[in-house]
């Protein structure tokens, strides 16, 4: 994780637990030194974006925050068609740490609690957490089978003290919070290869980076292509246009090679009834209705989810 090294940054003003808890979220921008052969496509890159949050909390706030965190990550992880494939890593305290075993005994404590109580698979990996943290790490299998660890969860208690944080309890005394790492995604670069993995490339409507081409079929239709266009993108539809003079065929071919999951097919006819020709990645037939029929299915299809 890239963490905070600077107590500064966390002294804005926070004097009562009142304030706690405290969430704090970053993309941040991380470099590791990986040998040549051992990078990888996206899933193993040197300079890559992580999705950082650091959350700081009380004691009595601790299990509750880290529910909320798998709450989030499900969530996620759902509304991206990945929810089925995860199992959680719980890693426990390792050999060579810092900390009082008092403070490992809690963290476990408190990951444990939380694992009794979320409806999720996971394994115990004894010996495997940080030096500073024991955690929950989110395993996402890909479509060949291959394990990427994405989503993680740390509750460190050495970092607070060492940063020299401090809150005043509701007993009027001075204590030390407790600071969570957590990542949803972990690697955006990782994550968007496992999602193409996942998907071999045919992303649902919402996510899929050109939604929707308009090819035509002859060149005198050009100006109706681009009003279609025009209608698309004014709701939002990422749209690209294929007028080139080449044939339909050739067209459909290469956008169906490059995954794009709708095709809006334009001839003479089309644009004399003000119609259109929907072609789905996939399926051999076309099915053609009004613009304005079109333009309402698509935009409906293309929600992102909840
Ligand atoms: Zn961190």
């Amino acid at each position: 994780m890239s963490c905070p090294g600077n107590a500064q940054l966390y002294n804005y003003g926070v004097k009562s637990y009142r304030d706690l808890p405290i969430r704090m979220a970053e993309f941040g921008r991380v470099f590791r030194q990986e040998s040549s052969g051992a990078r990888h496509g996206l899933m193993r890159v040197q300079a890559f974006t992580q999705d950082d949050a650091h959350i700081f909390c009380s004691d009595e706030q601790l299990e509750h925050e880290i529910i909320a965190m798998c709450d989030l990550i499900k969530e996620v992880y759902t509304d991206l068609g990945m929810a089925k494939n995860i199992i959680i890593n719980f890693s426990t305290r390792p050999e060579e740490r810092i900390g009082s075993d008092e403070d490992w005994d809690r963290a476990e404590e408190a990951l444990q609690k939380v694992l009794e109580r979320i409806d999720m698979k996971w394994v115990l990996n004894a010996g495997d957490g940080a030096f500073y943290a024991p955690k929950l790490d989110f395993i996402l299998t890909d479509a060949i089978g291959r394990e990427w660890q994405c989503g993680t969860i740390q509750v460190d208690m050495n970092m607070p003290t060492r940063l020299e944080m401090s809150y005043i309890g509701d007993d009027g005394q001075r204590h030390t919070p407790h600071m969570i790492h957590r990542a949803i995604l972990g690697s955006v670069e990782r994550f968007i290869g496992v999602l193409i993995e996942h998907y071999a490339g045919k992303f649902p409507l919402w996510l899929a980076p050109v939604q929707v081409v308009v090819a035509t079929i002859t060149e005198d239709i050009e100006g109706y292509a681009y009003k279609v266009k025009d209608a698309l993108i004014k709701v939002g539809i990422r749209t690209e246009l294929d007028i080139r003079n080449e044939k339909i065929g050739y067209k459909v071919r290469e956008h169906s090679i490059k995954k794009v999951p709708v095709i809006f097919v334009l001839g003479k006819r089309e644009s004399l009834e003000n119609s259109v020709a929907i072609r789905r990645l996939g399926s051999q037939g076309n099915e053609t209705m009004s613009i304005k029929d079109a333009i309402a299915i698509i935009k409906d299809e293309a929600n992102i989810p909840d």
